[in-house]
């Protein structure tokens, strides 16, 4: 990005009068927005009003007469892009190639390229540039990775509008300070799986590495609220000696849908959906039998059928917790599964052992990879506890995990 700032600064003068000279001579207005690769993401940029269209870029490919632009602006707005396109490709690569693929905003006018959609015109250039190029350069170029960053932010931009506009308790700001991040997933209906990741305060002593999600069910309001307050908290204390992976929105669908409902877009039950070794024996018949086939408990069609679930299920295999917290509600209590001594308390919720359905995380990642798992079932799913439960929740939380991993030490001596 910096590079192509420091491209930018180069060829923006160039580019602005030729741009000025040309609008000026036709007597045309000046082109109102500048394409996106110009715009610099930051933490703070405005979400835009319509987050759908973030989420779907083609939707804006097919513009409606009354989106094209005249020609003559095209024409200029095409010269500025193709002359700041070439500048920067010569600028990586040395080599004189044809501009790079049109950005997110780029609007292309319908008389050029009508049967086209934006999708099918970035492979086309991609394809061109590729073939176009060495062996050693099928890997993206700074620019496409910048594009690409860009266009996750914008995503995410999108994400926090509508979690900021749907919970009581969360504003966009709330959840843009937040900094999510893209976590390679997207929901059934192309939301972005988003995480975030805080490090221990001394990185050589990292005691262990939570992994903590909330909204499986997306009709649990306050299991998502919660993991903005406590990431808030744990900015704020500038960390601990445990290092947490956060997965505040598992089923993001599941809560902005319409109407909040607990399955994803799919109408499963994602805590269903969890290949434990019982799922093919008893998921079915579970649910046939033990909840008379309420939908909202409908385990799916294999186990991990769902993308929501297949992406916590990498990320279990990749960050490697020590420990898994999952935050539910409204049965206000705490339950536990897998090795290890269980909390007694965390807040006021009371360890209560449920035993294990088939498909739950619970059952996947406790029982069968043998990782503590867990699940605080918060007393409400619309009204948030207060904030001194919050935090003292926290507090608990942070106990029994120093209180284990010294049991831990321990039994290792
Ligand atoms: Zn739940």
């Amino acid at each position: 990005m910096k590079a192509q700032m420091h491209n930018l600064r180069e060829f923006t003068p160039v580019v602005l009068l030729s741009v000025l000279l040309f609008v000026s001579c036709a007597r045309l207005p000046i082109i109102e927005e500048e394409p996106s690769a110009n715009r610099h993401p930051s933490a703070g940029e405005q979400p835009s009003a319509e987050p759908s269209a973030n989420r779907e870029p083609s939707a804006e490919i097919n513009s409606s007469a009354g989106e094209i632009a005249s020609t003559a602006e095209n024409q200029s707005q095409e010269a500025a892009e193709s002359a700041a396109g070439t500048a920067q490709v010569m600028e990586n690569t040395g080599l004189p190639q044809d501009p790079t693929p049109g950005s997110a905003d780029t609007e292309l006018p319908d008389e050029q390229v009508p049967q086209l959609t934006r999708e099918e015109l970035e492979q086309q250039a991609r394809a061109e540039e590729l073939a176009s190029q060495s062996e050693l350069s099928v890997y993206p170029s700074p620019q496409q990775l910048a594009q690409e960053a860009l266009y996750h932010q914008q995503v995410i931009n999108g994400l926090c509008d509508e979690i900021g506009n749907k919970l009581g308790s969360v504003s966009v700001e709330d959840c843009m300070q937040q900094q999510l991040e893209f976590a390679g997933a997207y929901s059934v209906n192309a939301r972005p799986l988003t995480q975030r990741d805080f490090e221990p305060r001394n990185s050589l002593n990292e005691k262990s590495r939570v992994l903590i999600m909330g909204g499986i069910h997306g009709d649990e309001y306050s299991s998502i609220s919660i993991m903005f307050k406590w990431m808030a908290l744990l900015k704020e204390s500038g960390g601990n000696s445990f290092s947490w992976r956060f997965l505040p929105s598992v089923n993001p669908d599941g809560l902005l849908d319409g109407q909040a409902v607990r399955q994803n877009a799919s109408g499963v039950d994602l805590n269903r959906n969890f290949p434990s070794q019982d799922w093919n024996d008893k998921a079915h018949e579970y649910w046939l039998n033990n909840t008379g086939e309420n939908p909202r408990r409908y385990p799916g069609v294999a186990a991990a059928s769902e993308p929501e679930v297949r992406w916590v299920i990498d990320q279990i295999e990749t960050y490697e917790p020590d420990v898994v917290v999952s935050v539910h509600a409204p049965y206000h209590l705490l339950d536990f599964d897998g090795p290890s001594v269980a909390p007694d308390r965390i807040g006021d919720l009371y360890l209560h052992q449920l035993g294990v359905y088939p498909g739950s995380l619970g059952n996947y990642a406790g029982l069968d990879l043998g990782i503590p798992v867990v699940t605080l079932e918060l007393p409400s799913a619309g009204i948030m506890p207060s904030d001194e439960q919050i935090e003292q929740m926290w507090i608990d939380m942070l106990s029994w995990l120093n209180s284990r991993t010294e049991l831990e030490q321990r039994a290792a001596r």
